[in-house]
């Protein structure tokens, strides 16, 4: 007997015209094909010279912070971690996944942020929509700021504990829902540097109010890991705070894609915690461990964030240059900076369709900043996010500068 299949399910018939409503609102999204830049030699440029769909570009939007995803060292280390161990883990980490690599990176990263235990992971967002779900549940509360990251959002609806969203850095709202709540568990989650306004949380007020409330503190250092505090310790390191004390009341979380260069993320803090998130965290337990290529590579990364402390002492010199030359760049336009003093500095623009404007007249001038749009950042807010880095010169941000002056004018 044979089988008919009808063509389709009728709902399938509404997507171009659901796409149609993308392109009016300015939001439909587009990939980009991205190649490194290469000297005479063959050997990669840097990280922010890149061909972009075939063009040379100067990227200003890498999360590449310190400029080591293409350094020598790391790509040397991949290569003999590879050579060592192959290139896939073969398994979860609970299985056969967990390479000797892993567990020293384990041990070396947990070191470095001052904490007494660290688990490594494949990915950030697996991190987050895994762990979340593993600390608190149904009869439990959430306390998350507005503009958290979108997997945080996500971890926390998988929990089905009651989440409680309070307005962003407002900690007297904060503080509110804190005591009204009558929950066993309380977790307040937050971004420590917000990814699309690059400003700072205040860790020391959050612990003291996680401290009055009995609430546990997770902290997402995507952004802070390797290019705040002492040696890059961190932004839980800026506060001051590392060992015992700051385990028992923080859970610490960090990507490993951004400043480190390479790929994934750990979460660090108390021993029976991170046992018990082991133990309990589905993105972990059922999905394919990290492979070991990217724990060595990740280990010679740890080392030249925690000795090359010229890689961020260069990029503050360059956010410092960013701000003097647009304050004075964008005098009379309706664009406005961020209070940012972190690597990620966004410009302010408004509309969608003025944001994207600004983005493919940078892009005709050589310069490739994104342009972010809602639902990322709120409506009426779309922004250019320019991400600074270590590998960018001076002569690079003042070619930005000079051209969002010349664009800022003209309209
Ligand atoms: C990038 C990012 C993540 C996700 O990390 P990946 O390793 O890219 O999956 C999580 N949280 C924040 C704040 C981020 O910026």
């Amino acid at each position: 007997m044979t089988h008919t299949v009808s063509l389709s399910p009728s709902w399938l018939d509404d997507f171009p015209a659901r796409m149609a409503e993308l392109d009016r609102a300015h939001l439909r999204r587009k990939r980009r094909e991205v190649e490194p830049q290469r000297d005479a030699d063959g050997a990669l440029v840097s990280g922010v010279r890149l061909c972009v769909d075939g063009r040379p570009m100067l990227a200003f939007c890498s999360n590449d912070y310190l400029g080591l995803a293409q350094h020598p060292a790391l790509v040397q280390a991949a290569c003999a971690g590879a050579r060592a161990y192959g290139v896939g883990s073969t398994g979860s980490p609970l299985v056969s996944g967990h390479s000797t690599a892993n567990a020293a990176l384990e041990q070396a990263l947990a070191a470095f942020v001052g904490l007494p235990r660290a688990l490594y992971f494949y990915a950030g967002f697996a991190t987050n929509i895994g762990i979340v779900p593993a600390l608190v549940g149904p009869g439990d509360a959430i306390f998350s700021d507005a503009l958290n990251h979108a997997c945080l959002i996500d971890g926390a609806r998988l929990s089905k504990a009651q989440i409680h969203r309070y307005d962003h850095a407002h900690l007297a709202g904060l503080e509110e829902a804190l005591a009204r709540s009558t929950a066993a568990r309380k977790l307040v989650m937050t971004d420590a540097v917000f990814s699309m306004d690059g400003d700072v949380a205040d860790i020391p007020a959050l612990l003291d109010l996680c401290e009055r409330f009995d609430a546990l503190l997770l902290l997402d250092d995507a952004h802070g890991f390797g290019v705040l505090g002492p040696q890059g310790r961190g932004t839980l390191a800026q506060a001051g705070l590392r060992g015992a004390q700051a385990s028992r009341r923080v859970l610490y979380m960090a990507t490993l894609g951004k400043a480190a260069g390479v790929a994934g993320a750990f979460v660090a803090g108390d021993d029976t915690l991170v046992e018990w998130l082991l133990q309990k965290t589905r993105s972990y337990t059922f999905a394919t461990a990290a492979p070991a290529m990217l724990a060595t590579a990740l280990s010679a990364s740890l080392q030249l964030i925690e000795h090359e402390e010229w890689r961020r002492s260069h990029l503050q010199a360059l956010i410092a240059r960013l701000r003097t030359g647009l304050a004075a760049g964008l005098q009379g336009s309706h664009w406005r900076l961020s209070e940012s003093q972190t690597a990620i500095q966004p410009l302010l623009i408004g509309s969608n369709a003025e944001a994207l404007a600004v983005m493919q007249a940078l892009q005709e001038r050589g310069l490739w900043v994104p342009a972010i749009r809602p639902p990322t950042v709120p409506e009426g807010t779309a922004r250019l996010r320019i991400a600074l880095s270590a590998a960018h010169t001076e002569a690079d941000v003042d070619a930005l500068v000079q051209a969002l002056s010349a664009l800022a004018t003209a309209v």
